[in-house]
């Protein structure tokens, strides 16, 4: 079967059809401003790109180009869309509404929408905008829904909640939902399989680590705590995001910088973490760039993030009562020694032993073990690959 993946934005949606045989990718792209002028879609198939300067003043057109880039003689990969088994569609928030993947119906459009906005509103109605005009040009297609959230529903109470009055929690579903959950889910199962054992027997702790960042903890194949809360603002600070904060201290930056609830939000979202400490960049090889040169504040900001990443290991070896392995993944994860280096220094108390020559080999896009030959826990580097549980969820639900 073939499973085409799809990641809606608020102006942009990324596809992959993913043939499910073979797990491998017959066509990618992406659709950029869609409804605000001047879209592009850049797609590519058949080892070829092609760009379509079209209007596309909608996510419906959008979808149809893609559809239209899949059949197209030079670089189509299917004859019909009949070829397409179903679409995955990723999305941000689930709340307590959805626990696991789940195949669209008219009800579960109508929840999706009246109750998830508010959790994720720069992203699920993006979402349910990709997924309507999917239903549009494909009526006869099944749809189905994969959350971020999802993974991290295995989460225990004690670990999910906030210490706020209860009926407060019960009222309003304000607790810890997590994010990153198809990659923290592929990446903790590639580990069991490259170390050969069966995942119930391995606890993990995987650091998601890109522009937004997320550390968990998987015992077992299942997620009992992760570092991300209510909202993707939570955790270790990230590129512009401020990562926790003592919620007192919003409160008074909030009147010192006369700010209103919402202002201070997108400030905490946008302006603060690394490029706020540094001054510099959001981006880690601004970051490295300026700590060789001297810049005391790049360096500090690399320090934290590896330092509060370090701290959020630790944690999470004492919430799972022992550490098999540790895995690094995306943009960081996977091309940043010197986070690495920093995030395992000072757990060697825990086993933890980084093969330094092996940490700094290059990223060639394969699963690299970083761990020296006598480290008790493994150091894993893998490519997290987001769009392929997608499409397995999909096709399983099917
Ligand atoms: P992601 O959100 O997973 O796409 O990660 C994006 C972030 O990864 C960028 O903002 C950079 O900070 C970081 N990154 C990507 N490539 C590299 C690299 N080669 N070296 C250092 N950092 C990188």
């Amino acid at each position: 079967m073939k499973i085409l993946v799809v990641n809606a934005g608020s102006s942009s949606l990324k596809y992959q059809l993913i043939d499910m045989e073979t797990e491998g990718v017959l066509a990618k792209g992406t659709c950029e401003r869609i409804g605000i002028g001047g879209s592009v879609l850049k797609a590519k198939g058949n080892g070829k790109e092609k760009v379509y300067n079209q209007d596309m003043p909608n996510h419906k057109v959008a979808i149809e180009l893609v559809l239209s880039a899949l059949t197209d003689s030079d670089i189509g990969v299917i004859e019909h869309m009949d070829e397409i088994g179903a679409v995955g569609h990723r999305v941000v928030a689930s709340g307590e509404y959805f626990k696991k993947t789940t195949l669209v119906t008219p009800e579960v459009l109508e929840i999706l929408k009246e109750k998830t906005f508010e959790l994720a509103p720069l992203h699920n109605p993006a979402a349910y905008t990709g997924l309507t005009a999917c239903i549009d040009v494909m009526p006869n297609t099944p749809m189905a829904l994969v959350f971020d959230t999802s993974f991290h529903a295995t989460m225990p109470e004690k670990a999910y909640l906030y210490g706020i009055d209860y009926e407060d929690y019960k009222a309003y579903g304000v607790r810890k939902y997590g994010a990153h959950g198809t990659s923290h889910k592929f990446v903790s199962q590639e580990a069991a399989k490259y170390l050969g054992k069966d995942i119930s027997e391995v606890k993990t702790v995987t650091c998601h680590l890109g522009n937004g960042s997320s550390i968990s903890a998987v015992d077992g194949g299942k997620c009992v705590d992760t570092s991300m809360g209510f909202t993707p603002l939570a955790g270790v600070l990230m590129g512009t995001r401020s990562g926790d904060i003592d919620a007192s201290a919003v409160e008074f930056l909030a009147r010192k910088k006369g700010m209103s609830h919402a202002e201070i939000i997108t400030y905490l979202n946008k302006k603060c973490g690394v490029a706020g400490i540094s001054g510099v960049s959001s981006d880690f090889r601004d970051l490295i760039a300026g700590a060789d040169q001297g810049n005391e504040r790049c360096k500090l900001a690399l320090d934290m993030f590896a330092y509060q990443t370090k701290k959020y290991v630790g944690s999470y070896a004492a919430a799972m009562g022992g550490l098999d392995c540790i895995v690094f993944t995306a943009g960081i994860g996977e091309n940043t020694p010197i986070v690495r280096a920093g995030v395992c220094e000072g757990l060697e108390f825990l086993g933890v032993k980084l093969d330094a020559a092996k940490n700094a080999d290059k990223n060639d896009g394969s699963i690299r073990d970083i761990s020296a030959e006598d480290s008790k826990v493994k150091i894993l580097v893998i490519p997290t690959n987001e769009e392929l549980v997608i499409a397995r969820e999909t096709a399983e639900l099917l």
